[in-house]
């Protein structure tokens, strides 16, 4: 039930509230541990807002988030600052979430400063001293692929991927259990992004970590995630394991986004329908009525998508369960129909 709203201010104080921009409007969802969730949406869907609520670095308007059954919400500051090292942020831009004055020395071993070794280490590394903390960022340099020679360096010497990598290994050195990579590496070109997937990949085997992964591209947490979900202006429109998901989308939005991602192989004959989507993401400050994708939905039907709410729910006897409980959950009112081809896309003008 997570919603994280903010306030519209206007006035010449800034001080008359004249709205509010809906960025997660009441979202269900479990990471399960050592897994990895990959979130999808335009920019502006609330993913981003929705991940940093997570880990209550933005203040949730409603709705509960439980880490390992502790209600994050409810935690005194000293409290949530023990909890801080389990879960962990991998931002968009190594190069403006990295301090440019710091050498990788010092942006490793500031973590550690900050909350001290994890138990784990103290065993291994020592006590907390500086010289425990020099070895546990060593380490996480050759983890993530880098020299010991990068510690002396700073971000702007390295390549963008390689940036990535010290970005990862800052989020890495105290041993967090949940990793929450915000458009990992959507700033990255296209030949390193498979890299720092796969570091991420192997970052999980050997560390047993859970992931949220977020991205505003399908292609891209497609091999990494066990489970999908797919959000679109504030609201989660479907979840599915991800084989599943990309197999058999069922919800319009998801159709669209699949239908923009090329088919690699050119000798595989492209049958899917083509869907191009209308018009820009509506404002989360007043969003549509009833289904919110209605205004640029091709399957829309009159009345039923503009008044009534669709609520995410599964489709017996479309999609049943899988073994292991995850399930297809689909958030449109005419999704056996769409699935079953007895609606297909009404608008003449696509
Ligand atoms: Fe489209 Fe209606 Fe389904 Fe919404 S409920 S996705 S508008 S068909
Ligand atoms: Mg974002």
């Amino acid at each position: 039930g997570l919603e994280v709203h903010f306030p519209i201010k206007r006035g010449l104080l800034m001080d008359r509230t004249v709205g509010h921009v809906r960025a997660v409007d009441g979202v269900d969802l479990t990471v399960a541990r050592g897994q990895t969730y990959g979130l999808v949406g335009e920019s502006g869907c609330g993913k981003s807002t929705l991940g940093r609520a997570l880990l209550r670095l933005e203040e949730p308007t409603a709705g509960r988030v439980l880490f390992d059954g502790i209600d994050v919400g409810a935690l005194k500051p000293e409290a949530l600052r023990k909890l801080r090292p389990r879960m962990q942020m991998v931002f968009q831009d190594p190069l403006s979430s990295l301090d440019p004055r710091q050498s990788v020395e010092s942006l490793l071993v500031e973590p550690l400063r900050v909350h001290g070794l994890s138990a784990q280490d103290r065993d291994e590394y020592g006590k907390d001293s500086a010289a425990s903390y020099l070895a546990k960022a060593a380490a996480m340099l050759e983890v993530v692929g880098l020299p010991r020679s990068a510690m002396s360096r700073y971000p702007h010497e390295f390549s963008g991927g390689q940036r990535q990598r010290i970005g990862i290994a800052r989020a890495i050195v105290l041993n967090p259990d949940l990793v929450i990579a915000d458009e990992p590496v959507s700033a990255l070109d296209v030949s390193v992004q498979a890299q720092v997937i796969n570091l991420l990949e192997d970052l999980q085997d050997l560390l047993g970590l859970t992931y949220l992964v977020i991205a505003h591209d399908l292609a891209v947490v497609r091999h990494i995630s066990d489970t999908v979900g797919v959000m679109y202006l504030g609201r989660l429109v479907e979840e599915a394991p991800s084989d599943r998901l990309y197999e058999r989308p069922l919800h319009p939005y998801t159709i669209a986004l699949m239908s923009a991602i090329p088919i690699p192989d050119p000798e595989v004959e492209d049958r899917r329908e083509r869907i191009l989507l209308r018009g820009d993401l509506p404002s989360p400050a007043n969003p549509p009525s009833g289904c919110r994708f209605h205004t640029r939905c091709p399957y829309r039907q009159p009345t039923r998508c503009d008044t009534e709410v669709p609520e995410l729910r599964e489709l017996p006897g479309v999609d049943e369960a899988q073994p292991g409980g995850r399930t297809h959950r689909v958030a449109c009112h005419w999704a056996e129909e769409i699935a079953n081809g007895r609606i297909t896309v009404n608008d003449p003008g696509l």
